[in-house]
């Protein structure tokens, strides 16, 4: 077995050394590359992917894990040698399903499809983008026929993102979030003005922004001996190695809000990156376990840590020292409302702790329509917008802050949004799980100090890399399933007070 598993590794920390090559040409595209870059990078990017993909799909590895999954049925489930074995031969055989004239076909079609949609955006004209649209959805039917489902195409695509996830759980969960979230958008509207922001849209200089979110990272425990944080357009985090993460921020000098929770948000991403057991190393394990569970990292730490009022108590005076002219007369606690306030608003990626999920329940309905052809495409503006209409009480002036507002369809991507809402639920979830087991954690964070939470988030969720479905991941840590109740308490029991409801 010594040697097989030898040879599988070796094979696989090759295609694993690809993948980090690719994704560092894509960091390089989005941070420092000159636009004149742009052809010859996706050229060398598409290159690289499909040798890593070609690899990864050959019939010696298939040979190896046939042969090594019965040599590892005596092992410990969660050993690293039994769970490498399990999980890589889940993925082979989900690539396997999935024909090279497919991943050829979506690969040309999201190029035509993203420029497309960038022109369609910028115009506000959806014509323009539908009949890309249409292309994209009929190649994901086919990419979910040919993966296989059980109960409904979309099945297959959420699978892509999150492992053994079934669309019913999804949608039940959601539905049980909605009949409370839809209503206590409305009472939270008829009080609107008792939060006011406008603190927030002072100017605040640039540096000081930056050296602010660098201080919160370092005392986050991000390591910047192993890891950097740079400037981008659309924040990411992307790592090569855990040794090696990349983060980044974009800051306006008139939005406080933007550098701040954005470099908390990816400082999450990137605490769950650098916290992967290194023993995990060049193989398929050292990775999340799904997108969902990556995502409850950065939103526990952006909301639940950092939008907190345990937080600002730490933070607020040493935020004041950097902008003493600013925040002349504010108080800690204007502050913290004004950093939570709720406003119902056409944008996703602006959205609120409260109205953020409503955005991501309608494009999972929405997508679901798509594929099983119960909307047509040339009505999915007025589907979107009355879907608008029915959560969030606003309806978009145009389809480029409405149906068009999203990058993901664009590049082919459909299953994908529903992990947003879920890492929301988790990440209250996590978080209660942690308070239970170490009560003091709020006043610790009042006192700066993080590490307590962090070393648990690294014990329990962080060391196991992709060793776990989610949904084991989630009962190892919680004992339970997945659940909206701890979320719906926590939002409505954060802003019952600051509204005062
Ligand atoms: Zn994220």
């Amino acid at each position: 077995m010594e040697e097989k598993l030898r040879e599988l590794k070796t094979r696989l920390g090759e295609i694993k050394d690809l993948e980090a090559a690719a994704n560092l040409l894509e960091w390089d595209q989005m941070t420092y590359m000159p636009p004149g870059g742009a052809a010859a990078r996706a050229e060398q990017l598409a290159t690289l992917r499909k040798i890593a993909h070609n690899l990864f799909v050959s019939d010696e590895i298939g040979r190896l894990l046939e042969e090594l999954q019965a040599e590892v049925a005596d092992l410990d489930y969660d050993s690293d040698e039994a769970s490498l074995v399990r999980v890589t031969a889940r993925d082979y055989e989900k690539e396997r399903k999935i024909p090279a004239s497919l991943v050829a076909e979506m690969a040309k079609a999201t190029a035509l499809a993203h420029e497309a949609w960038v022109r369609a955006r910028a115009e506000a004209n959806y014509p323009h983008f539908q009949p890309h649209l249409q292309k994209i959805v009929d190649l994901n039917i086919q990419m979910a026929e040919a993966l296989g489902y059980e109960d409904c195409l979309y099945d297959a695509l959420l699978d892509l993102f999150e492992p053994e996830m079934k669309t019913a759980q999804v949608a039940q969960v959601f539905d049980d979030l909605k009949a409370q979230l839809v209503p206590l958008v409305k009472a939270i509207a008829e009080r609107k003005d008792a939060v006011d922001d406008a603190v927030l849209y002072r100017d605040y200089e640039e540096e000081k922004q930056w050296a602010f979110g660098q201080e919160v990272l370092r005392r986050m425990g991000f390591d910047f001996e192993r890891g950097r944080q740079d400037k981008s357009v659309h924040p990411f985090t992307i790592a090569f190695s855990p040794n090696d993460v990349r983060l980044t921020t974009r800051v306006y000098r008139r939005q406080f809000r933007t550098a701040l929770f954005g470099s908390i948000h990816e400082g999450g991403h990137a605490l769950y990156d650098q916290g992967l057991s290194l023993a995990l190393e060049r193989t398929p394990l050292c990775d999340g376990a799904s997108t969902g569970i990556h995502e409850s990292q950065s939103r526990l730490w952006e909301n639940v840590v950092g939008r907190s009022r345990s937080f600002w108590t730490f933070y607020f005076p040493r935020l004041k020292e950097l902008f003493p002219a600013q925040l002349e007369g504010v108080d800690s606690e204007t502050f913290y409302k004004a950093i939570n306030k709720v406003q119902p608003s056409m944008i996703r990626v602006e959205a609120d702790e409260v109205t953020y999920n409503l955005h991501i329940f309608l494009r999972f309905e929405i997508e679901k329509d798509m594929l099983e052809g119960k909307v047509k495409l040339s009505d999915l503006p007025e589907a979107w917008n009355a879907k608008m209409k029915a959560y969030l009480g606003i309806v978009p002036a145009n389809d480029a802050e409405g149906v068009l507002q999203d990058v993901h369809w664009s590049m082919g991507t459909i299953g994908y949004f529903p992990t947003y809402a879920l890492g929301n639920l988790l990440a209250v979830q996590f978080y209660k799980q942690a308070l239970a087991e170490m009560p003091e954690i709020p006043a610790q964070i009042e006192r700066g100090e993080f590490a307590p939470l962090r070393t648990w988030l690294k014990e329990r969720i962080h060391v196991h890399g992709k060793k776990f479905t989610p949904a084991e991941l989630v009962r190892r840590v919680t004992g339970s399933e997945l659940s909206a109740r701890p979320f719906v308490e926590y939002i409505k029991a954060k802003y019952g007070e600051i509204y005062g409801l």
